[in-house]
């Protein structure tokens, strides 16, 4: 079904002008310009999909998207340059480079929580490698979706770039063409799908997926900073984001003082009441809604109690940003990603109790160590396992370029971001080049 565009994308790869280097940084200075002019049809878009608050779009859907453009011009050509290599002295007087080199046509398929830059940076890398692409954006975030074909109608070539919208039944159309890589955002349940599809045509993926990211809080810390920088990660965008705080592991000694702090910092971001904050989002919809309720249903769960926060408005798919304790991991709530604005707090003594706790579950995409003890730092750091993350901070890794962004385990394979991006959508030729003495 998808044929007749992967044909034409492969043809306009074999005519060799996205390996030009000047065509490719012409293609990012396209895609910055036209984030620039579709910024307030962005905006609106986002708030129809997810109700996203001006500021939350501003800076994790636009100023991200464009800080990764110009990071990827600016090194573009280096990036692209064969890097020489050392030989052994037997091997002498031959010398050896490595050639990256654009895979061909690539699959994009993304998820709905930031819908737009989740198909635009990992894009930045295709294109930086000199690939051709077609992207498949989440069918939940509608609204978002329409607008990205939209724009990639207007400002690129079909046969170079190309949007194809639809849900799963398109996402698994496209899945069974062959791609030179796919890659996939979404959920470990998905990625798995998407894994074996690539298998029979032995496309190699990137998955970049969620899981349980903790959130370890010890004593040495300021308590005000630490309480903001963790409410503010944790419900950004209502908590639908991947590598939000998905529970807090907190030293007893200051778990009182660290509530008392959230709730201060839950005040002052989102007023008394935060259904009437413009700065805070509601839940996609209705599947999401209805799961998330669900691990506040004291019928259900009965030793859960709910510290802050609790109420929901179903007809505005609203949940208060909500914190609660007395859980076990039997419970529904620490079965899977929470991925919504609640979050279990869990006490320790021993940091070796927070440790084994993480090392008890899949390897999550991210980790939070809120502690100003080097040697403490240094422990958590060596004996977890992780994608990535901030230590005294939360999610703010993601945005920086020259951090590689990616899961391990059950939370993903591969990464992207800068010249992880470019790296990912590029193959690295190794030459050995000999003389004739
Ligand atoms: P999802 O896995 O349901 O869907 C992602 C994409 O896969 C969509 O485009 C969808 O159309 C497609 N899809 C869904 N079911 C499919 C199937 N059976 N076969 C083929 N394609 C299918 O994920 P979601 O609900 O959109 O996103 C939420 C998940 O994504 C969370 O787990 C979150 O942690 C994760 N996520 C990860 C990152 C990251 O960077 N690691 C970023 C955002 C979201």
């Amino acid at each position: 079904m998808f044929g007749e565009i992967i044909h034409k994308q492969r043809d306009f790869f074999q005519s060799g002008k996205t390996k030009d280097i000047s065509f490719r940084i012409q293609q990012l200075k396209t895609l910055k310009q036209a984030v620039i002019d579709n910024e307030t049809a962005i905006f609106n878009a986002l708030q129809a999909d997810l109700h996203k608050p001006l500021v939350e779009s501003f800076n994790a859907e636009i100023v991200l998207v464009i800080k990764e453009i110009e990071y990827a011009i600016k090194h573009l050509k280096n990036w692209t340059k064969p890097k020489k290599t050392q030989i052994p002295w037997q091997f002498i007087p031959a010398s050896a480079k490595i050639y990256p080199e654009p895979l061909g046509v690539v699959l994009i398929i993304g998820a709905w929580n930031y819908p737009f830059q989740l198909i635009i940076v990992p894009l930045i890398g295709a294109i930086a490698a000199g690939n051709c692409a077609i992207l498949k954006p989440s069918e939940i975030a509608s609204h978002t979706s329409h607008l990205i074909s939209e724009i990639f109608d207007k400002y690129f070539n079909k046969s170079y770039l190309s949007v194809v919208e639809g849900a799963v039944e398109t996402s698994q159309q496209l899945l069974a063409e062959k791609f030179d890589h796919i890659f996939f955002t979404g959920s470990t349940a998905v990625g798995k799908i998407v894994m074996e599809a690539a298998a029979k045509q032995l496309t190699p993926v990137t998955l970049e997926l969620g899981g349980k990211s903790p959130c370890i809080v010890d004593t040495d810390i300021d308590l005000k900073i630490a309480a903001r920088r963790i409410t503010w990660g944790k419900f950004f965008n209502a908590g639908q984001t991947c590598l939000a705080p998905d529970y807090l592991l907190v030293n007893q000694k200051i778990k009182d003082y660290l509530l008392d702090e959230i709730k201060k910092c839950l005040q002052e971001f989102y007023g008394e009441n935060p259904a009437q904050s413009p700065d805070y989002a509601r839940i996609i919809n209705q599947k999401q809604f209805d799961r998330l309720i669900d691990y506040l249903d004291n019928l259900k769960n009965p030793q859960i109690n709910i510290i802050i926060g609790g109420e929901t408005i179903a007809n505005e798919l609203y949940i208060a940003p909500t914190i609660i304790e007395n859980i076990s991991w039997q419970d529904a709530v620490m079965q899977s990603e929470i991925f919504g604005p609640i979050l279990p707090i869990i006490e320790f003594t021993e940091i070796s109790e927070a440790i084994n706790i993480i090392n008890s579950q899949p390897k999550p995409l991210a980790l939070y160590l809120f502690s100003q003890n080097e040697n403490l730092q240094k422990q958590v750091i060596n004996e977890t396992s992780f994608g990535g993350g901030c230590i005294n901070h939360t999610i703010i890794h993601y945005a920086v370029p020259s951090l590689p962004f990616g899961g391990i385990g059950n939370s993903g394979i591969g990464s992207y971001h800068g010249k992880a991006g470019f790296d990912t959508f590029s193959h690295y030729k190794s030459i050995l080049k000999n003389l004739f003495f």
